[in-house]
């Protein structure tokens, strides 16, 4: 191993990382390295001098983490005689399709771009530096997605959101202590994103049995290794305990490249990251401010869990034979609940017409195999626990999300989407409905 490759590893170590695989076929080899410690800017306008010298870069930063991190890499990287220009984001900054074009522009003569924070900050840069065919490194602020390592950026494109293809960053710098000391909501949210893997795997299953025969145990394989790490320790997480945070951040790491190294976002992306995905698109209908995608994403893992535990329930000749019925009844509901954004939903639910069709023949005759998938899922209440013991409130409330528009995304989210996930299986099973009111009661 050389030296570059000895301070720089790759995150997912190429030797070993292939032993998960079951499907035989070929996977991507990750290459996104890591640099962790306190010296991480110096060491990153090191690395940028000696690879781009004179070429410029532009380091994208908001209030927030340029507080932590921003201002101190952009000083290292002035002192490393870097070209640098930086675009400074507002608070809160929205990933629109407009401020893509505005850093595309800005970045269009630059050779790189550097994104300093958490979720936001990270999809702006990925996907203008990957547009422009520019390098992008990113330093992480906070333990908060999983999307830093990932091939895919969310970007709201005509106030619809979307999950676009993106280059993932080519390095990671990391201050540890910054990543420590996010707040605790950002790290509660990180562990309920890291944790929704548990059940978008059984998601995937599902499918892969019924329709696509695409699943590969890998993705779940690299995260059981480590899963330990994190998910025994909610109140060390919650206390911002080094180890416990660092296990959380390097989770988040490995679930972004399972992700890319499937070629798809399944084995992290189910049922649980649709009704995420309700919300953020029902804002300008609503009126409500998106929570945290991972907060989101929690409570997502509380309905599909409960759904899983109600299919589990079921015997096969209690399976119903009214697939059209379900389809045309959700359909029916489209343009009350998205107004301007009907038609764009209702082309997306029309796309997996055909395989929700075939339910009414494939859930029975699998029905074994899906009962044995659906019993490897723990209950919501284990969940529910989990989330509250970080020491965060887990709750509709606490999210500002009322139980009308809970009910309406448990209902209504599999429309949005044409991958088949749990939420799918519960309405043609005719239990979503009481999956949904069983999260309920544990959300209140
Ligand atoms: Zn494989
Ligand atoms: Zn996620």
């Amino acid at each position: 191993m050389n030296s570059e490759a000895q301070k720089h590893p790759t995150i997912v170590d190429p030797q070993t990382y292939l032993a998960g695989c079951t499907c035989g076929n070929q996977h991507p080899t990750p290459q996104v390295t890591l640099y962790s410690a306190m010296d991480a800017s110096k060491v990153l306008a090191e690395d940028c001098q000696a690879i781009y010298r004179n070429r410029s870069v532009l380091l994208l930063s908001d209030p927030e983490t340029d507080a932590v991190a921003g201002a101190k890499v952009r000083q290292e990287l002035e002192q490393a005689q870097v070209s640098l220009e930086h675009y400074f984001l507002p608070s809160n900054p929205v990933a629109t399709d407009h401020l893509v074009e505005k850093i595309q522009t800005v970045s269009r003569d630059k050779a790189l771009i550097i994104s300093v924070g958490s979720g936001t900050v990270n999809d702006l840069g990925k996907y203008a530096a990957d547009q422009n065919g520019i390098d992008f490194w990113s330093m992480p602020t906070a333990p908060s997605m999983n999307g830093y390592t990932s091939g895919i950026a969310a970007i709201k494109v005509k106030g619809v959101k979307r999950t676009l293809p993106a280059v993932p960053p080519q390095r990671i710098y990391v201050f540890p202590g910054v990543v420590q000391q996010a707040p605790l909501k950002l790290r509660q949210a990180g562990f309920c994103d890291v944790l929704a893997k548990v059940v978008s795997d059984i998601d995937w299953q599902c499918e892969s049995l019924l329709f696509s025969d695409s699943y590969c145990g890998l993705p779940a394989s690299m995260m059981t290794a480590v899963e330990k790490t994190y998910s025994d320790y909610p109140e060390e997480i919650g206390r911002g305990d080094e180890s416990a945070v660092m296990g959380l951040f390097n989770g988040l790491l490995l679930s972004g490249i399972a992700m890319s190294l499937a070629g798809s976002s399944a084995p992290a992306s189910g049922g649980e990251h649709l009704v995420s995905h309700f919300w953020d698109m029902r804002e300008p209908i609503t009126g409500r401010e998106p929570e945290l995608h991972g907060l989101q994403v929690g409570v997502g893992i509380i309905l599909s869990t409960a759904c899983y535990r109600r299919l589990a329930q079921l015997n096969k000749a209690d399976l119903p034979q009214q697939a059209e019925r379900v389809f045309s009844a959700t359909t029916a509901r489209i343009p009350e609940i998205w107004g301007p954004n009907a038609d764009e939903v209702a082309k997306q639910f029309q796309n997996k017409r055909a395989a929700l069709l075939k339910f009414d023949t494939l859930l029975p005759q699998h029905w074994e195999e899906l009962q044995e998938l659906f019993r490897q899922v723990q209950p919501p209440e284990h969940f529910v626990e989990l989330f509250t013991r970080t020491g965060a409130p887990f709750s509709l409330e606490a999210f500002r999300l009322t139980q009308d528009e809970f009910m309406l995304a448990a209902l209504n989210s599999r429309a949005i989407r044409e991958r088949i996930t749990v939420l799918d299986l519960a309405a043609h099973a005719g239990v979503l409905e009481a999956a949904a009111e069983d999260a309920l009661q544990l959300l209140r």
